[in-house]
């Protein structure tokens, strides 16, 4: 059992496991969710359950429902940012994997396996899920599923691609493979509100670190972050869509104005920061105010904190 060596999640004794949220869809091309709050025993049952998908791949995919441990946002269609909250960690086995093999490694733990569609004794598929004691939030599964994934390595190791929120899985179902089967784990409950944690300090970390590289560079440039009111709102405005604006700028602080290939482009005003008149714009377009000297000098702002400067 590698779990306490890798991976930061840890056991809950086992107890009631709460309700899980559980999304249906009818088939693969369709994305309308049908939510369900199932009890686990409810949910094993299911996954313990095979149907008939006879047919080819294309065939399944327009006739196997799918399933998907989560719970989206009220109104959403299937996608990643509308996933509120993830109810388990689900692994798909998908190279050389026996049933036995990938749920040992979850060993001790709460679980149910199943083989997938395409397996068979010469190529071996199965999917592992494990209901979590508590479910965490869509926005950090990926990097959650990353952290309680990575000290599982190859050949036994699981689809990344699982990492993704949104990601459903066909229910069991019979057609191609087989023999089928699937196994019942009983455990204590994954809990990976510690890992959640860490990644939420990680991203916290990082989101400061980027706020404070910001705040050196407006620094340096000498810019102040731009007043979004009344006129000063329209003043950005004009100066972002209108060209007869943007022209009339690069008339106030001494710009050349030259046309290249049916675009009009404001050329050698000074720059604020490095003192060159080096600073040029499109006056047809919508981009911001730049320096030549992208390396020594790197100036650059809206047209509107550029103008407060001249
Ligand atoms: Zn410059």
């Amino acid at each position: 059992m590698a779990l306490g060596r890798g991976c930061a999640g840890i056991r809950v004794q086992a107890r009631q496991v709460p309700d899980l949220a559980v999304t249906y869809y009818r088939s693969l091309m369709d994305t309308q969710p049908h939510a369900r709050h199932l009890t686990w025993e409810q949910l094993r049952a299911d996954l313990r359950t095979y149907r008939a998908a006879a047919g080819s791949k294309m065939d399944r995919q327009h006739s196997c429902p799918l399933w998907s441990p989560v719970q989206l946002r009220p109104g959403c269609t299937r996608s990643s940012a509308a996933v509120l909250y993830v109810s388990a960690l689900v692994l798909d086995y998908d190279t050389q994997a026996e049933i036995g093999a990938a749920l040992a490694q979850w060993a001790g733990l709460e679980a149910v396996a199943y083989t997938t569609w395409s397996h068979s004794p010469a190529a071996p598929r199965c999917r592992v899920v494990l209901p979590l004691a508590t479910s965490i939030a869509g926005s950090i599964w990926a990097d959650v599923y990353a952290r309680a994934t990575e000290h599982l390595q190859p050949p036994l190791a699981p689809d990344r691609q699982c990492k993704d929120p949104s990601r459903a899985y066909f229910v069991p179902a019979v057609g191609c493979g087989g023999l089928h089967r699937s196994r019942y784990q009983p455990g204590s409950l994954l809990d990976l509100r510690p890992t959640a944690a860490a990644v939420q300090q990680a991203q916290e970390a990082h989101r400061q670190a980027q706020e404070a590289r910001r705040a050196t560079q407006r620094q340096r440039r000498g810019q102040t972050i731009p007043s979004t009111t009344g006129l000063a709102r329209e003043a950005q405005e004009a100066l972002r869509h209108d060209p007869s604006v943007r022209q009339a700028l690069a008339e106030r602080v001494g710009a050349a104005v030259v046309e290249s290939a049916g675009s009009r482009k404001a050329r050698g005003a000074p720059c604020p920061s490095c003192g060159r008149g080096a600073v040029w714009w499109a006056v047809d377009g919508t981009g911001w105010a730049r320096c030549n000297h992208r390396n020594s000098c790197g100036y650059e702002a809206s047209l509107y904190d550029y103008g407060a400067t001249q």
